[in-house]
């Protein structure tokens, strides 16, 4: 599934692409994604100009002069720009044409992704206006981690991966920064020392910012704006790695199953 550092890599992708440009035309060829794109929408974006590509959460943002286009991944979705000349392929869905003759492509076999229109405040918009903290921004701190974890017997992993209490940091990156910060993932959130809390922070925003800069990461077939693959995955340290010696320590990395999902670390790395 897109994280975070997927859709924060194609926001960066695609930005060139879409400065300054003007929209021709948005071809659609399947409405019926998550939610149906309003048939009015091509009629409402032919013309504009593209003032900027934002993200909140795994939200891409495309600001035009009147409005913004909200759009997210889903599943198993992908946008690329290329020449809009270039063949149709199965689960292509829309074409964002732009005047440079390029189109962003939405591509989504399992159809879980959406294209909206915002008028006002796109921030404002109710999917968007009720997100936790973006964890690579200031709000995500160890003073704001540290109230999260207090009183909480939850494990430590699944509130990180807890939406409503901070967005974006998917299994892979939960897995990789408790090992970056040395804690196991089943402890309680309220046995963390402040120590503890502060090196989990550093270790978030590492274990992302990282994803970012490789060109997110995660499945096997993800690709980047540009067509090429993310190459994370090849540094992971413990996730899917269950058996394999322990990149640190040589230890064999271990794997458990938390809330349905497999959780993997160190015994000798993390306590
Ligand atoms: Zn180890």
């Amino acid at each position: 599934m897109p994280e975070l550092p997927e859709v924060e890599t194609t926001r960066r992708g695609l930005a060139p692409h879409v400065r300054a440009r003007r929209i021709a035309a948005l071809q659609l060829y399947e409405r019926r994604l998550r939610w149906p794109v309003p048939a009015r929408l091509p009629a409402a974006v032919a013309g504009q100009r593209v003032v900027g590509i934002g993200r909140r959460g795994k939200y891409l943002l495309l600001k035009l002069q009147s409005g913004t286009l909200l759009l997210h991944l889903g599943m198993s979705g992908n946008l690329r720009a290329l020449p809009a000349s270039a063949p149709r392929l199965l689960h292509d869905h829309f074409d964002l044409v732009l005047d440079s003759g390029v189109a962003l492509r939405f591509n989504d076999p399992r159809r879980f992704g959406s294209l909206l229109y915002v008028s006002g405040d796109p921030l404002a918009h109710p999917l968007l206006a009720h997100l936790a903290p973006e964890p690579l921004s200031r709000a995500f701190d160890t003073a704001y981690l540290w109230d999260l974890t207090r009183g909480r017997r939850v494990a430590v992993k699944q509130l990180l991966m807890n939406s409503r209490l901070v967005v974006g940091v998917g299994n892979i990156y939960a897995s990789e920064a408790l090992f970056r910060a040395r804690i196991r993932p089943r402890r309680q959130a309220r046995s963390l020392s402040r120590l503890e809390v502060a090196r989990l922070v550093r270790a978030v925003r590492a274990v992302l910012k990282y994803a970012i800069r490789s060109g997110g990461t995660t499945l096997r077939d993800y690709l980047r704006a540009d067509g090429s693959p993310g190459y994370f995955r090849q540094r992971l340290y413990v996730y899917e790695r269950a058996g394999k010696p322990c990149r640190r320590c040589g230890n064999r990395v271990r794997a458990l199953t938390q809330g349905q999902r497999s959780t993997y670390y160190c015994p000798h790395c993390q306590s």
